[in-house]
C-alpha cells in the first residue's frame, strides 16, 4: 500500500526547509533514500567492508556474495535472462558512454547514422555526437510533436542503409512522455538496426520487463530509484556483451595478462574493470527490494493519481502553461508561468519548503523546441501525497501574487 507512512521511510523528509515542512518534488533529478538503503551502506562498511571476487577471507567473499546477489535482484526485477546482462557503472551516462564506445564506434564508418530523438537527455545525445564527429558520421533526429509526443511512424522514414544504431528515451525527463518504447524497438530490429533505450526516467516509475521490451540494451541509474549515486545499471542481451569489446581496462575484467597479451574476463566482469562501487550496488539491491515490496505497479497507480491530480489543478491556474503534454506521461510535470522566469519560481517555492527544479534539465533541445530558456520542473515519486501537491499549488498561487 503506498501511504502517508511510507514519508516516515525517508529520514531526510523530516525537517524544515524556510519554516516549513520539507516537500520534496526534485525526483526526476534524484531521489531520497528510504532508511533500509542508508542502514545497508551503514551495515557494510561496519560489518562487511573488503574488495570483492579476488580474496580468500570471510569478508572478502561475503562483500563478494552480497554485490553478485545484488546484480541477481536487478536481472530479476527487469526480467532479463541472465544476470550476466546486468553490468554495473557509474550511472546511465556511463552505460551510454560504454556502448557508444564497446559497440556502436567499432560498427561506425564516415557517412554512417545514428539516431536519437528530439527529447533526449544530455547524456543521450553526446556521447553519440563524440563519435560522430570523430568518425564522421551524423546524428539523425526522430521529431516529436507539440504535445512532447514522439512521431514514431517517421521511424521507419529516417531509417535508411546508413543507420547504425538508435538511442532513445524511455521516458522524457523534461516531458514526462511515456515513449511507446516497443513499437519503436520492434521498427529497429524489422530494420536489422540494434537499440539502446535509456530508462533513466522510466525505471522508477513504470514496470519493465526485457523479454517484453526486447531492447538491445538499456540502462538507467540508481540514485533516480531511491539507492546512492555512483551506481547503476548496464543491461545489455548477452550475445552482443560477448562479441564487444570493453573500453576501460583495469583490474578483475581480465583471465590473464602478460606483457604481451591479455586475455579478457567473460561478461559481466569484462565491463567492470577496476574496484567497483560495492557498496553503492548492495544499497541498490536493498533499494529494489524496497520498491519490490511496495509493488511497482502500486507504485505507477499511486504517481498516476498524483500527476494526473497536479495537472487537473495547474491547468486551473492562469498564467501557468504545461509543457508536455502526452497522452501517455508518468511523474514529471514541466510548466512556465507567464513573466516570470522558471529560476524565479524555484526561488520562491523554496522560501515555502518546496523543492522542485529549475532549468533547461539537461534538455537544451526540447527548451529550444518549445522556443523557451527553461521550466520549472515538480517530479514526484512514493512518497509525494496529494498534501504535497496542494503546496506545489499554493505555492504557484503564491509565486505569481508575488510578480504581479
Ligand atoms: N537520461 C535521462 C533521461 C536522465 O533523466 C538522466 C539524469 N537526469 C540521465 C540520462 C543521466 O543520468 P546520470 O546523470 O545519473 O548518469
Amino acid at each position: 500500500m503506498i501511504n502517508q507512512k511510507i514519508k516516515s521511510d525517508f529520514p531526510i523528509l523530516n525537517q524544515k526547509i524556510n519554516g516549513h515542512d520539507l516537500v520534496y518534488l526534485d525526483n526526476a533529478a534524484t531521489t531520497q533514500k528510504p532508511k533500509v538503503v542508508i542502514d545497508t551502506i551503514n551495515d557494510y562498511y561496519r560489518k562487511t567492508n573488503s574488495n570483492i571476487h579476488r580474496g580468500v577471507h570471510t569478508l572478502s567473499q561475503r562483500a563478494t556474495e552480497h554485490y553478485e546477489n545484488a546484480r541477481t535482484k536487478i536481472a530479476n526485477f527487469i526480467n532479463s535472462e541472465s544476470e550476466k546482462e546486468i553490468i554495473f557503472v557509474r550511472g546511465a551516462t556511463e552505460a551510454i558512454n560504454l556502448v557508444a564506445n564497446s559497440y556502436v564506434r567499432p560498427l561506425l564508418n564516415q557517412d554512417d547514422e545514428i539516431i536519437v530523438s528530439q527529447m533526449e537527455h544530455h547524456a543521450n545525445i553526446v556521447p553519440w555526437q563524440m563519435i560522430c564527429k570523430e568518425i564522421g558520421a551524423k546524428l539523425i533526429i526522430l521529431p516529436m510533436n507539440q504535445k512532447g509526443e514522439l512521431i514514431v511512424n517517421e521511424l521507419e522514414n529516417i531509417i535508411n542503409k546508413k543507420t547504425r544504431f538508435i538511442a532513445i528515451n524511455h521516458v522524457s525527463n523534461s516531458l514526462g512522455t511515456v515513449n511507446s518504447i516497443e513499437d519503436i524497438v520492434r521498427i529497429a530490429h524489422e530494420n536489422n538496426i540494434k537499440i539502446l533505450v535509456d530508462g533513466a526516467q522510466a525505471i522508477q516509475h513504470i514496470p519493465i520487463n526485457m523479454e517484453k521490451i526486447n531492447a538491445d540494451f538499456y540502462c538507467f541509474s540508481g540514485h533516480k530509484i531511491y539507492a546512492p549515486s555512483g551506481i547503476g545499471i548496464l543491461y545489455g542481451k548477452k550475445k552482443l556483451l560477448d562479441e564487444m569489446l570493453p573500453y576501460q581496462g583495469g583490474g578483475d575484467m581480465i583471465k590473464s595478462v602478460t606483457f604481451e597479451k591479455t586475455i579478457y574476463n567473460d561478461v559481466p566482469n569484462k565491463f567492470e574493470a577496476g574496484t567497483p562501487n560495492i557498496s553503492g550496488a548492495i544499497a541498490l539491491g536493498a533499494a529494489i527490494d524496497y520498491i519490490t515490496n511496495l509493488g511497482i505497479k502500486n507504485i505507477a497507480k499511486h504517481e498516476t493519481e498524483l500527476l494526473e491530480y497536479a495537472t487537473e489543478e495547474i491547468n486551473k491556474i492562469n498564467g501557468v502553461r504545461i509543457i508536455g503534454n502526452a497522452e501517455n506521461k508518468a511523474s514529471v510535470l514541466s510548466f512556465v508561468i507567464d513573466n516570470v522566469h522558471p529560476h524565479d519560481v524555484g526561488t520562491i517555492m523554496d522560501a515555502e519548503g518546496v523543492a522542485i527544479r529549475a532549468g533547461n534539465h539537461c534538455n537544451q533541445p526540447v527548451m529550444d523546441f518549445y522556443s523557451i530558456p527553461a521550466t520549472a520542473r515538480a517530479s514526484f515519486a512514493i512518497y509525494n501525497t496529494k498534501e504535497d501537491v496542494d503546496k506545489l499549488i499554493a505555492a504557484i498561487t503564491k509565486t505569481i501574487e508575488v510578480f504581479r
